[in-house]
């Protein structure tokens, strides 16, 4: 239980899958019907950019850093801008993680269950959602405690699976969490984060999507020119498995990946490559 989120908060591959939970959460506010988020692995909620873990790897200066200048673009999509909001309205220097992004889309019909085993990024997490009524922070192990909340009541909502992939059975666990929620919630919306060092590792878990029943997924994938190594902090791709994508949200995020894509490279000369099949 090493993994520290602070070290990552910010960088190219928590920027794609905050966006994408941004875009599938105002897709479900369309509808006035309520609807459920659970977060599995909710991490700290909050984090702060001038940490001197922020400032080792400097991965957030290169992620959410050098798209926060596009916020005053008239031409932004829609879900790009509404994360660029959100994220400045933290203030300078904190960047809010997934189950904070989450409480600024929910209404008051909506509910949010945040799960996090860590109990020192549980205690902050707790914090950083106090006083949101419609917010629950559980102390607990995310794939342990899932199946109990499925399905919702609301038969509505999303389910965020963003794990540390610390332990080398990662992927397995993930696939095997997702494919046991799939068959008592199937029309939930399922966002699954992965790094991306094995492609053998992430055509498995697309594998055993496919093997378990899963027909509708959306498979996007952030690739830099990253030097990529064993550890996470030098991770050069990322990918979300999106199960039950809502419609039209291939094109939305195709349209923002051309304008995040040329600034998420290694360096301003190299885009990164974001593919969304
Ligand atoms: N979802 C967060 C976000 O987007 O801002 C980032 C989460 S971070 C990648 C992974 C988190 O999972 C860490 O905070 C770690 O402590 C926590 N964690 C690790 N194993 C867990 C488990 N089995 N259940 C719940 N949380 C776990």
């Amino acid at each position: 239980m090493n993994y520290r989120h602070a070290f990552h908060a910010g960088n190219f591959a928590d920027v794609i899958k905050h966006i994408a939970l941004v875009a599938v959460l105002r897709h479900l506010r369309q509808k006035d019907k309520p609807f459920c988020i659970i977060d599995t692995h909710a991490g700290a909620g909050i984090y702060d950019l001038e940490s001197t873990e922020a400032a080792r790897t400097g991965e957030a200066a290169a992620g959410i850093g050098r798209l926060l200048s596009l916020h005053d673009d008239p031409q932004l999509p829609d879900a790009l801008r509404a994360y660029l909001t959100l994220v400045k309205q933290e203030g300078e220097g904190r960047y809010p993680g997934s189950a904070r992004i989450a409480t600024r889309l929910l209404r008051p019909q909506d509910r949010l269950v945040a799960i996090e085993r860590h109990p020192v990024a549980a205690g902050t997490l707790h914090t950083s959602l106090s006083g949101i009524r419609n917010a629950r922070v559980v102390e607990a192990d995310g794939y342990e405690r899932l199946p109990a909340l499925l399905p919702p009541h609301e038969r509505r909502g999303v389910i965020l699976i963003d794990p540390p992939y610390e332990a080398e059975n990662e992927f397995t666990r993930v696939g095997e969490a997702l494919a046991a929620a799939h068959r008592r919630f199937a029309t939930g919306i399922y966002v699954v984060w992965y790094p991306i060092k094995s492609r053998a590792a992430v055509d498995a878990l697309y594998g055993e999507a496919s093997a378990s029943g899963i027909g509708q997924t959306l498979r996007v994938e952030v690739e830099t020119d990253r030097v990529s190594s064993p550890e996470r902090e030098r991770l050069a791709g990322a990918g979300l498995l999106i199960v039950n994508p809502p419609f039209g949200f291939d094109d939305r995020m195709r349209r923002i990946a051309s304008v995040v894509a040329p600034l998420l490279g290694r360096t301003n000369q190299k885009p990164a490559t974001i593919t969304v099949v």
